[in-house]
C-alpha cells in the first residue's frame, strides 16, 4: 500500500481528485504542480495513515523508512541536505484534512533547525533571520510537539521586546535573537528534564506524528461535532520545504482571495507582512497590509512584479477550480511561491453574488450553481438587519469581517459564553484575538469582537463560515485588567452590559437594538428566479394572518397550504371570543360568539385571498385542541364569566367539564363539527363570502380549497361535505373540498375518501404523533435518550420518518389515486422545509409542499437542488 505521495513541478504523483487520501491542501498542492504553478516541492502522508496511527498511537517501521525516501527524494531536488550544517534544508510539517479545519489541526515549521544548522542557515542567508527561524522554531515545536505552555515562551519575546521597545520579533537584534534561544532552550530542560531535540531526524518524526495526534485533540473533536465532519476521515501530514517569507524586505507572507469574501465583488482581496512569516498574518497578531488600493504601504506599490505574477496565479486557480480561491503565498527574496490553495469561506452574501457571477460569465452552469448553495447559507440571508429608522449611537467602530446584526451581554472568555449560552442568554464574545481554542465559545456567542486581526484573522475566517457577526480590530478597544470591563476612549462597558454589534459596518452601539428583516439582493432574485425554473414541485407557504401571508409572497411563496383558522384567533384581543365559543352552554350563546368570529373571519380570508392575487389557498376549518383555547387565568375567567353574564364558578365549572385528559385525541378536528355543525356553518360563510366579495370588488378570482382536519372516517367526510355544500348554494363561488392525513386509518381508507376529497395534504405533525403514538408535546423529554441509544437518528418530528410514516403516505397516495388519478397532493406539517423529508415527498409524487413562510426560500432551493 503507497502511504506516501510526492508532489513537485517535474514529478507529482497526486492530483485534485485524490481528495480524499491526500487531503485538500495535499491534492490542491500536487494539483497546483500538474497546472505549473510554483509550490516549494514535498510530500503528502496519506489520510489512511492518520487512520491507522489513531488506532495505534505510533509511527510504522515501514512508514519511517518511507519517509528518509521520500527526504532523499526532496533533498536531490532543491539541493540541500536535511540536518546539514552548510546548506541545511528546513521542512513544514502541516496538517490538511479532507474537509477544511481553519487552525484546528497543528503545524510545525522551520523543522530541521539546531545548533549546528542555524549557523549554516546564518552563513547562506544572513545571521538575524536565521535566528529569528530558531527562536519561531523552538517555540512552536515546544507548544506543538512537547506540549508546553506557549506563554512561557511568549513572555520572554514580550519582556525582551518592552526591554529594547521593539514592536515585533522582526524588529530585535541579533544578540536578543540568540538570547531567547538560550533562554527557550533552558525552559525546555527545565520543564522536560531533557535537552531541546538537536537530531533532525527526531524532530521531523516527532513533528509528523504530534501532526496526526492533533486529529484528536478537543478543539479538532468540537469543530468536527459543530461542523457534522465524521472522526474516521483523519488528516494527510504534508512535509514541505520551507521558503522564507521573513529572508528581508524583499520577501514577504500572505493570504489573498480572488473574490471579496465578504461580498463577492470580483476583485482581488488580500492581506500581506513585508519580511514575516505565514503565522503571522493568520494569527492576528500583527495587522497586516492591503495587497492593493488607495494606501501607501501596499504590495503593489512594494512588490510590484510579484504582485502581477500573483494576479495572474490567482486568475489561473480560480479558472481551474471554478471557485473563488483563498490563497497563501510567501515571497522569499522577490520569487513568489504558492503554499495552498482551497475554496475560500464567504459569507452567504458572497455565496450568491459569486454563484450569479460565474453563471453569467460562463465559469459554471446554472445547475452547477444551484447545487453549490448551502441551504444554511440562504437561511443567514434572511437574518435580521439593524432598523435604520432607530437612532443608534456608535460607540466604536472596528473591520467589519463577518456581517449580520447580534446583540447580547458581553463576555470576556470563551468559557463565560458556553456558560451563558447554556442559561439560554445572548452574548457577544469580546477578545483581544481568537484562537483555535476558543471554538467552543464562540459557537456559544451571537456575535465576537477582538481587539487585534484583520479580515483573514482566525476570528474573521471562523465567524463568517459560522454565518455570525464579526468585528476585528475595534478601534481603541482595551479590555480592563481581569476581563471585568471594556472600554473605548470615554467609554465603558462592564461585563454583563449589552451591546449591538453590526459586523456589516463594523459598528458597536449600547443596548440592544430592534431589528428588521432585510431586502433581498438582486443576485439573490435571480437565484430564486433560477430555482423556480428548475424545481419540479411547488412551495406553498403555511400562513394563518394576512401578515404571515404578506411574508410568505415576499419569500415567493406559491401559495398557501394550510391556513389554521384557529390560529386567527391567537391574537389577546380576538381570543375570547373563541373561549366564549367553547363554553357556551346553549344555541343563544354560541350563536352570539359564531357572529363575532364570522365578522373577524371573514375580514381575514378577504385579505389574505387579496395578498394572494388568484394563488391557491387551502384554508383548514377550526382544529382547535381544546386545551390550547380554554382560560386557565382567574381574571380572565372573571372577565368572560361578567362579558357573558354568569357566575365565575360556573363558568369554571364548564371549563373542568371541559377539559380532556388526551386533548390531542379529544374533542378537536372535524369532531367539534359533527356535534356542532353551526360551527363549521359559519366558517364556510365567512370563506365563500370573502371569495364572492373579492371577485365582485376587486375582480380576483379565487378558487378556495377548503381542507377538513382530523377525518378517520368516510361518514365523517361525507356528512361535512353536505355540509359544506349546503350553505355553498347560496354562493356563485367555485372552491374544491379535500381533507387533511393525519390519521392512520385516514392513510389506510384513502380510497374511499377519495371518492369525495378532490385533495389531500399530509398533517405529518398529527400523522407521526399517530402512528407512532408519540406526543409532539412531551416527547422532547426522553427523545434524546432515544437517539443516543441509537433508537432515533433524528427526532421524527424534524425529519420525516420514512419507514413507518412515510409507508403510509405512500400507501394513501397509491389507495388515493386509484379512485381518482388526479388527485391533489401536499404535505402540510414541519417536515414540508426539511431537505431530508423534501427528498422523500418528491419521489412519492406530492404536488407541493408547505412550510412556515421564513423556510420558503430553503424548501424551493432544496427542491430545485433535488430536481437536477
Ligand atoms: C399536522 O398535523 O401536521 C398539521 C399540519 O396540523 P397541526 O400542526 O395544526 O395539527
Ligand atoms: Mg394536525
Amino acid at each position: 500500500e503507497k502511504l506516501i505521495y510526492y508532489f513537485s513541478q517535474s514529478n507529482c504523483e497526486g492530483n485534485a481528485a485524490m481528495r480524499n487520501l491526500l487531503g485538500g491542501k495535499g491534492a490542491n498542492l500536487a494539483e497546483m504542480c500538474n497546472i505549473g504553478i510554483p509550490v516549494p516541492p514535498g510530500f503528502t502522508i496519506s489520510t489512511a495513515v492518520c487512520q491507522a496511527y489513531c488506532q495505534d498511537n505510533e509511527l510504522s517501521c515501514d512508514l519511517r523508512n518511507e519517509i528518509k525516501n521520500y527526504m532523499a527524494m526532496l533533498e536531490s531536488d532543491i539541493g540541500c541536505k536535511f540536518g546539514d550544517s552548510n546548506n541545511p534544508l528546513l521542512v513544514s510539517i502541516r496538517s490538511g484534512s479532507v474537509n477544511s479545519m481553519p487552525g484546528m489541526l497543528d503545524t510545525v515549521l522551520n523543522v530541521g533547525l539546531n545548533d549546528a544548522t542555524v549557523v549554516g542557515l546564518a552563513k547562506k542567508s544572513g545571521e538575524r533571520f536565521a535566528y529569528d527561524s530558531y527562536c519561531r522554531f523552538i517555540m512552536m515545536y515546544s507548544s506543538v510537539v512537547l506540549q508546553l505552555d506557549h506563554h512561557l515562551f511568549q513572555d520572554i519575546v514580550d519582556s525582551e521586546q518592552q526591554k529594547s521597545g521593539a514592536k515585533s520579533l522582526a524588529d530585535l537584534n541579533v544578540d536578543v535573537l540568540k538570547k531567547i534561544v538560550n533562554d527557550f532552550k533552558e525552559i525546555v530542560c527545565e520543564k522536560t528534564g531533557k535537552h531541546f531535540p538537536q537530531n533532525v531526524e527526531e524532530q521531523l518524526l516527532n513533528s509528523v506524528n504530534a501532526v496526526f495526534a492533533s486529529w484528536k485533540n478537543d478543539r479538532a473533536v468540537s469543530y468536527r461535532r459543530i461542523h457534522n465532519i465524521p472522526e474516521n476521515l483523519g488528516t494527510a501530514v504534508n512535509v514541505q520545504a520551507m521558503v522564507f517569507g521573513n529572508l528581508n524586505d524583499n520577501s514577504a507572507t500572505g493570504v489573498i482571495f480572488t473574490r471579496n469574501p465578504s461580498t463577492g465583488e470580483k476583485k482581488l482581496f488580500g492581506e500581506f507582512l513585508v519580511n514575516a512569516q505565514g503565522e503571522d498574518v493568520v494569527s492576528g497578531v500583527y495587522t497586516p497590509m492591503p495587497i492593493d488600493g488607495e494606501q501607501e504601504s501596499t504590495m503593489e506599490k512594494l512588490l510590484p512584479s510579484v504582485y502581477r505574477e500573483l494576479c495572474a496565479v490567482c486568475e489561473k486557480l480560480e479558472r481551474h477550480n471554478k471557485d473563488m480561491q483563498d490563497i497563501e503565498f510567501t515571497v522569499q527574496d522577490g520569487k513568489l511561491w504558492i503554499l495552498q490553495t482551497r475554496s475560500g469561506k464567504r459569507t452567504a452574501e458572497a455565496a450568491i453574488r459569486i454563484i450569479v457571477d460565474m453563471v453569467e460569465e460562463g465559469a459554471i452552469t446554472k445547475e452547477e450553481g444551484i447545487l453549490r448553495i448551502d441551504p444554511k447559507t440562504f437561511d443567514n440571508l434572511l437574518h435580521p438587519v439593524l432598523d435604520v429608522k432607530i437612532d443608534q449611537e456608535v460607540i466604536g467602530k472596528g473591520l467589519p469581517a463577518s456581517p449580520g446584526v447580534a446583540s447580547g451581554y458581553v463576555v470576556f472568555s470563551a468559557s463565560d459564553a458556553e456558560k451563558a449560552a447554556e442559561q439560554g442568554k445572548k452574548v457577544i464574545l469580546v477578545r483581544s484575538e481568537t484562537s483555535p481554542e476558543d471554538i467552543n465559545g464562540m459557537n456559544a456567542a451571537s456575535g465576537i469582537v477582538t481587539a487585534r486581526g484583520g479580515m483573514t484573522s482566525h476570528a474573521a475566517v471562523v465567524t463568517r463560515g459560522m454565518g455570525k457577526p464579526c468585528i476585528c480590530s475595534l478601534n481603541g478597544l482595551y479590555i480592563g485588567k481581569d476581563e471585568k470591563f471594556l472600554s473605548m476612549g470615554d467609554i465603558k462597558v462592564n461585563k454583563g452590559e449589552s451591546i449591538t454589534i453590526n459586523g456589516g459596518t463594523g459598528e458597536v452601539m449600547l443596548g440592544i437594538l430592534p431589528t428588521i428583516l432585510p431586502e433581498l439582493s438582486q443576485e439573490f432574485k435571480t437565484i430564486i428566479n433560477w430555482v423556480d425554473e428548475i424545481k419540479t414541485v411547488k412551495v406553498r407557504a403555511n400562513a394563518d394572518t394576512p401578515k404571515d401571508a404578506k411574508i410568505a409572497k415576499e419569500f415567493g411563496s406559491e401559495g398557501i397550504g394550510l391556513c389554521r383558522t384557529e390560529h386567527m384567533f391567537f391574537a389577546s384581543d380576538r381570543i375570547e371570543f373563541i373561549q366564549k365559543l367553547i363554553i357556551a352552554d346553549d344555541e343563544n350563546e354560541r350563536t352570539n360568539a359564531l357572529n363575532k368570529l364570522e365578522e373577524m373571519q371573514k375580514s381575514d380570508f378577504k385579505e389574505i385571498f387579496s395578498i394572494m392575487e388568484g394563488r391557491e389557498v387551502t384554508i383548514r376549518l377550526l382544529d382547535p385542541p381544546l386545551h390550547e383555547f380554554l382560560p386557565h387565568n382567574q381574571s380572565i375567567i372573571e372577565k368572560i364569566a361578567k362579558s357573558l353574564n354568569k357566575s365565575v364558578e360556573s363558568v369554571k365549572n364548564k371549563i373542568a367539564q371541559l377539559s380532556e385528559k388526551n386533548p390531542m385525541l379529544g374533542h378537536r378536528g372535524c369532531r367539534l363539527a359533527i356535534s356542532h355543525p353551526e360551527i363549521y356553518g359559519m366558517q364556510i360563510r365567512a370563506i365563500l363570502s370573502a371569495a364572492s366579495e373579492l371577485r365582485k370588488e376587486k375582480k380576483i378570482e379565487v378558487k378556495p380549497e377548503i381542507m377538513i382536519p382530523f377525518i378517520m372516517s368516510e361518514k365523517e367526510f361525507i356528512l361535512i361535505c353536505e355540509l359544506i355544500k349546503k350553505e355553498a348554494e347560496n354562493f356563485d363561488v367555485n372552491y374544491s373540498i379535500g381533507t387533511m392525513i393525519e390519521l392512520p386509518r385516514a392513510a389506510l381508507i384513502a380510497d374511499k375518501l377519495a371518492k369525495h376529497a378532490e385533495f389531500f395534504s399530509f398533517g405529518t405533525n398529527d400523522l407521526t404523533q399517530t402512528t407512532m403514538g408519540l406526543s409532539r408535546d412531551d416527547s422532547v423529554n426522553f427523545l434524546d435518550s432515544y437517539k443516543e441509544s441509537n433508537i432515533f437518528k433524528n427526532d421524527p418530528f424534524e425529519v420525516l420518518d420514512v419507514e413507518g410514516v412515510g409507508e403510509l403516505i405512500r400507501i394513501a397516495i397509491e389507495r388515493g389515486k386509484k379512485t381518482r388519478k388526479e388527485i391533489k397532493l401536499g404535505i402540510c406539517g414541519e417536515h414540508g422545509a426539511n431537505p431530508q423529508s423534501i427528498e422523500f415527498f418528491i419521489k412519492s409524487g406530492v404536488d407541493y409542499v408547505s412550510c412556515s413562510p421564513y423556510r420558503v426560500l430553503v424548501a424551493k432551493l432544496v427542491a430545485a437542488q433535488l430536481s437536477i
